[in-house]
């Protein structure tokens, strides 16, 4: 089946996939690509709309993004958003320039309610603002139908060809009706349907899946983590016998996480999943030793990983297809700086090697984002505390042990993990922190411990807030529970004489630490 489908052109803006999550809560699907993709392209996809985002270049200077005008002449409406919208004016011949006023945050805007793109938004809204340029007029032919006290074209359009453009940011929830604004433009402007629910993606995929396999055989590569283990049940709800799930225990796990995988998709659990378990603990160490450099770490992880499937595939005799759990963000293509058109998925997943002994990957989530991976996996009847689980990286406690990876490290990161999770479980705060976790810092220093002087490791705590991992905030957990955890931590885990919380955000921080 065809989607509606609405484009997301990426002119480098930061909040682009949010753009296309927001139209996908629409219920219109939506795919991103570069503004490097030539119009013909564009047009063969057949959109019913068409967004261009933000981005940081000045649309009036001679190197900055641009687009061939021919696309205000397709008869697609187009939705310009920041940058897209200053773009839009300066190729139809408005005025784009520096603005006297800089506006940055939630700023009140006054709306004229008869537009399309405004029914039902409050004629004062708050929206969302980022930006050092305006457009001081609107191209010949738009009226204006927003402003501010430092803006004074807001938003404009040209409804009869379908250009709409807003200088605020509509896919922000700082822009309180942004939804709302979206929606109406790709329901009251673009006349979508809203065809797009994950009932109907799970079972049109599982269609799709037994169309493409027919009689071949499959081997899953599941790591117990939100995306492989919807992938899994998916498959094993449409070929059933013919698919072997293979779990590797890398020994780079949490603390009993190999057992309780096991426990839910092995043989004695609810799915028929011909579950493997291969521990290939000693092997990933062995390849770990002496390496320090965390892409080198990825890289060696990520490569013996094929390599256990390989073998493992070799056992169960010709295997036709691999699948793996990639979801959208790993495949959006980027619009700054993005010199490869589209970035190869399988070079995506904790760096797999080019050459792959497989006929062909199947990825089923490719065009998911997280939240709709987790409706899925809740459509195909996966219980709650595994669709809602943290996200964990395919390489690991890897890449959350810095520096060197010995079996005693992890035994380290393990266990103080462990005790971490158990107390903020305890707290009863555990719904109220995006993802917390224990690394092991390369960081020794002197303690004291029982009139003796130490020379061990300090663990790190890292707690953050997100709602979508492009950007967090470290949580503000509660004092009293750090020093419970610390407490447990220097007294039931040896070599820790230490620990401390990490305060970054992200950015410039990264959740992960490598
Ligand atoms: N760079 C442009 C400006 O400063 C657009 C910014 C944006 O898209 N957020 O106005």
């Amino acid at each position: 089946m065809q989607h509606e489908k609405i484009i997301v052109m990426d002119f480098g803006g930061q909040y682009n996939q949010l753009i296309a999550r927001r139209v996908r809560e629409c219920n219109v699907y939506c795919e991103i690509y570069s503004y490097k993709r030539d119009i013909e392209e564009i047009k063969a996809m057949n959109p019913k709309g068409i967004i261009l985002t933000g981005g940081p270049s000045s649309a009036y200077e001679a190197d900055s993004p641009t687009y061939t005008k021919e696309l205000f002449e397709l008869g697609i409406p187009v939705l310009g958003i920041c940058y897209g919208s200053q773009l839009m004016m300066h190729l139809l011949g408005g005025h784009v320039c520096k603005a006297p006023v800089r506006e940055y945050g939630k700023i009140e805007v006054t709306v004229d309610q008869s537009s399309k793109l405004f029914s039902d938004v409050s004629e004062k809204t708050v929206c969302w603002m980022s930006h050092n340029d305006y457009i001081e007029s609107a191209a010949q032919g738009f009226v204006v139908t927003a402003h501010t006290p430092d803006c004074p074209v807001a938003a404009a359009e040209m409804p009869e060809k379908g250009l709409y453009a807003l200088q605020f940011h509509p896919e922000v929830l700082h822009t309180a009706e942004g939804t709302k604004m979206l929606s109406n433009f790709v329901y009251n402007v673009c006349g979508c349907k809203g065809d797009w629910r994950m009932d109907s993606f799970v079972e049109t995929s599982i269609e799709a899946i037994r169309a493409k396999v027919g009689s071949g055989r499959v081997l899953c590569a599941l790591s117990g983590g939100v995306d492989s283990s919807v992938a899994a049940v998916m498959l094993s709800k449409a070929i059933g016998s013919q698919l072997t799930c293979v779990f590797v225990d890398h020994g780079l796990l949490r603390k009993n996480e190999g057992d309780e995988v096991e426990e839910v998709f092995g043989p004695s659990g609810p799915y028929d999943l011909n579950f493997i378990r291969v521990n290939a603990q000693q092997r990933f160490y062995e390849k770990l030793a002496g390496v320090t450099e965390p892409e080198k770490k990825r890289k060696i992880i990520g490569e013996e990983f094929i390599r256990v499937f390989e073998e493992e595939a070799k056992k169960i005799g010709s295997v036709d297809f691999l699948v793996q759990g990639t979801i959208y963000p790993d495949v959006v293509e980027s619009g700054v700086g993005g010199e490869s058109a589209v970035i190869k998925s399988h070079h995506n997943v904790g760096g797999l090697p080019d050459y792959v002994d497989f006929k062909e990957i199947i990825e089923p989530l490719r065009d998911l984002f997280k939240d709709e991976v987790r409706k899925a996996g809740l459509e195909l009847g996966i219980p709650e505390h595994l669709v809602f689980r943290q996200p964990f990286p395919g390489p690991g406690l890897g890449i959350r042990i810095i520096g060197e990876v010995t079996a005693e490290k992890v035994k380290i990161v393990q266990d103080a993990d462990a005790i971490y999770r158990e107390e903020i479980a305890a707290a009863g705060i555990a719904r109220d922190i995006g993802q917390y976790f224990a690394a092991l810092t390369n960081m020794r220093s002197v303690g004291v411990m029982g009139d003796e002087r130490t020379y061990d490791y300090a663990i790190a705590l890292r707690a953050v807030n997100t709602i979508d991992f492009m950007t967090a905030e470290a949580a503000q957990i509660p004092w009293e529970v750090l020093g419970k955890v610390t407490s447990r931590i220097v007294n039931e885990v040896a070599h820790v004489n230490r620990v401390l919380y990490d305060c970054t955000s992200k950015p410039p921080g990264t959740i992960e630490f490598e």
